[in-house]
């Protein structure tokens, strides 16, 4: 069977959609289809979330109905019959709009999870029906139901075990040829929603694959396949064919944006292959990331932006490796720091993490027992099989705080470019 991955680009459209359905079409082996929420929809709807943690009740109802409008929109230029299309996202719509008139939020991250998941549930809601009425017989899943996680809300941990048991129970290929499953979303051992964290559409899409043995897994995406830079970034990017697991890994961890850092251990732990394809080219091979690829001879190069860079010096004047690294790291997990780079000198250590909700409750607990000083606004920009020209061209005229270079590759930690 094959795992076919499509994210909130490809079905932001009822064209994208139907380009969709011609893939599709045109696939013979059994197939599990994850899809991630329709366009921008999750972004809107954690602005349903902010105004719902805030009682703003009414401005919470009138987000909602622009998204749902949004979804109509699509429906009414998609389906033959648009009441079959209403019909199948009106429960969900209808749910939304309870929560938000009858409660308040009060635990952020577990409402975030229980108002956000809908993005998902509804594009899949519709994505089936219209299949159903092309005549693509397919099976509608609810992950909130089968793919089982720990209950750290908003960065669910997937449950492999657990998630295996409802997965393979809800997936028999000799009833339907095609099933269709939200990303992103999945539930706690309670059934309370759960996501897993944003951009985790890819994610899923491997977890289901390495559950269900997938021959391969692939990702449809709105660029020719892997590139040796983003080419929003970078000029002259050059298409790399196939890719190794350890250099994917290295690639999507500094930011390359293709794929979610966690999709290639799944996937590597049992050699699945992962495509990374053209939507709009569609015949194209893309991408291929498996186990036995060629080492890549041209550079790489990728730039993740709002970083900010820590730097903790011990108040007692400790050695900071030997004496406090378990406790920083902690800190760290507690808050879910993302963790980029660190470097360290005898009573210092830098740690350049992601900009996040929770980095300055996690700044404040650090100032209990570290100086703590801070820089915002910065990039890091990696480059894989660096050579000196390179090097060069990159980072002129920039201000460089931290750098690491090894024999392969650099990290520079720089002030973000004035837009
Ligand atoms: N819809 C979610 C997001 O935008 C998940 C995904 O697209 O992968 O973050
Ligand atoms: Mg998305």
């Amino acid at each position: 069977m094959l795992v076919y991955k499509f994210g909130g680009a490809s079905v932001k459209s009822a064209d994208g959609i139907r380009n969709m359905l011609k893939i599709v079409s045109s696939v013979e082996d059994n197939l599990f289809i994850v899809v991630s929420a329709m366009g921008k929809t999750t972004n809107a709807l954690e602005v349903v979330l902010e105004n719902f943690m805030k009682a703003e009740q009414e401005a919470a109802l009138e987000k909602l109905t622009e998204i749902e409008t949004y979804h109509k929109e699509i429906i009414a230029e998609l389906f033959k019959d648009k009441s079959v299309g209403e019909t199948a996202v009106e429960p969900f719509f209808t749910k939304l709009k309870t929560i938000l008139s009858e409660s308040v939020g009060n635990d952020y991250d577990r409402c975030y999870d229980q108002i956000v998941s809908y993005g998902e549930v509804i594009s899949t809601a519709i994505i089936s029906a219209v299949f159903k009425e092309k005549g693509i017989v397919n099976k509608w899943l609810d992950m909130r139901e089968l793919l089982v996680t720990d209950s750290n809300f908003r960065e669910a941990n997937v449950n492999f075990l657990e998630a295996e048991k409802r997965l393979k129970s809800a997936v028999d290929f000799s009833q339907h040829k095609v099933y269709i499953g939200q990303g992103f979303i999945g539930t706690n051992m309670k059934g309370l929603p759960t996501t897993l964290g944003r951009e985790g559409s890819d994610y899923t899409a491997a977890v289901v694959g390495n559950l269900l043995d997938a021959d391969s897994v692939t990702i449809w995406k709105d660029v020719p396949g892997i590139l040796n830079g983003d080419p929003r970034i970078f000029q002259n990017t050059i298409h790399i064919p196939e890719l190794s697991y350890l250099d994917a890994v290295e690639l999507a961890h500094s930011g390359a944006q293709v794929i979610h850092p966690k999709t290639i251990k799944p996937l590597e732990n049992k050699q699945i292959p992962l495509y990374v394809r053209p939507f709009g080219s569609p015949t194209e091979a893309g991408s291929v990331i498996h186990q036995t690829a060629k080492p890549i001879t041209v550079p790489i190069l990728i730039l993740k932006r709002n970083l900010v860079l820590l730097t903790l010096r011990p108040l007692d004047f400790s050695f900071v490796l030997e004496e406090s690294l378990t406790w920083i790291f902690t800190v760290i997990e507690k808050y879910r720091l993302k963790v980029s780079l660190i470097q360290s000198s005898a009573i210092s250590i830098s740690i350049c993490v992601d900009n996040s909700r929770y980095l300055q409750r996690a700044m404040d607990e650090l100032s209990n027992d570290y100086k703590v000083s801070y820089n915002t606004d910065l990039e890091m920009l990696t480059i894989r099989g660096i050579n000196k020209e390179i090097k060069q061209q990159s980072i002129q005229n920039r201000e460089v705080l931290v750098q690491q270079v090894t024999r392969r590759s650099g990290r520079f930690i720089m002030r973000a470019l004035e837009k």
